[in-house]
């Protein structure tokens, strides 16, 4: 989802029982799902266990996977307080009234590995650019930095932040140990991409009206 910044900071989590499972992972969990890397060459670097996952980016009725029944219980509470941060937002309040509770389309653990990048790239696609992303380290290093437009950090353990997906983004672990993140995309039913205004005012987002601003074939000055 497109914004006015670059990083959004929602909130800081414990996240010491999340860290306990993803320390008790193996390279034979990791190698489980490997549609992610070899899909898109800017994520070759990086590892998936996918919980709430569809490789087709849907935006509604998510596949959940079994390693959801071992982690599901531990990022119970941060989903929720995410969760309730969004839908507690003026604006979204009268559309989950309209059109139902928000959700979350995705849900995975990512690990970049040590040296690895993630070239600079922008989400391109109906569910992510009308979707939450919020990132959350698990496990990380200072000598792993996140750029999104002209702005680089670090991340702490437990930070919640949302990150602006549809600005160039790009991450560089120049550390020793692989970088595990939490990444989830929280969707508020009805909630327009930044273009809807102006693109197709007054009617709903959809696959095929909001097509040409997804893939940024038009120009978008929303937030700049
Ligand atoms: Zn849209
Ligand atoms: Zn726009």
């Amino acid at each position: 989802m497109n914004f006015n910044g670059n990083f959004n900071h929602i909130c800081d989590a414990d996240v010491s029982p999340i860290q306990k499972l993803v320390n008790n992972l193996t390279e034979k969990h990791w190698a489980l799902d490997i549609s992610r890397q070899q899909k898109y060459d800017v994520h070759e670097d990086t590892a998936t266990i996918n919980l709430v996952h569809d490789p087709d980016f849907r935006h509604m009725n998510p596949s959940k996977h079994p390693a959801l029944d071992v982690f599901g219980p531990v990022i119970q509470p941060v989903l929720a307080y995410i969760a309730q941060y969004y839908e507690n937002k003026l604006a979204n309040k009268t559309l989950i009234e309209q059109y139902g509770a928000g959700y979350f389309i995705r849900a995975n653990i990512i690990k970049l590995k040590a040296g690895g990048t993630i070239s600079a790239h922008q989400d391109k696609n109906f569910s992510l650019a009308h979707s939450h992303r919020i990132h959350i380290p698990i496990v990380t290093h200072e000598d792993v930095h996140f750029t999104v437009g002209d702005e680089t950090v670090h991340i702490p353990v437990g930070e919640v932040v949302e990150i602006n997906n549809r600005r160039f983004h790009s991450v560089s672990n120049n550390s020793e140990i692989d970088r595990v993140h939490l990444i989830l995309d929280f969707v508020v039913p009805g909630e327009p991409c930044c273009c809807a205004d102006k693109t197709h005012p007054g009617e709903l987002c959809t696959p095929e009206s909001c097509q040409a601003t997804d893939r940024l074939m038009i120009p978008c000055y929303c937030h700049p």
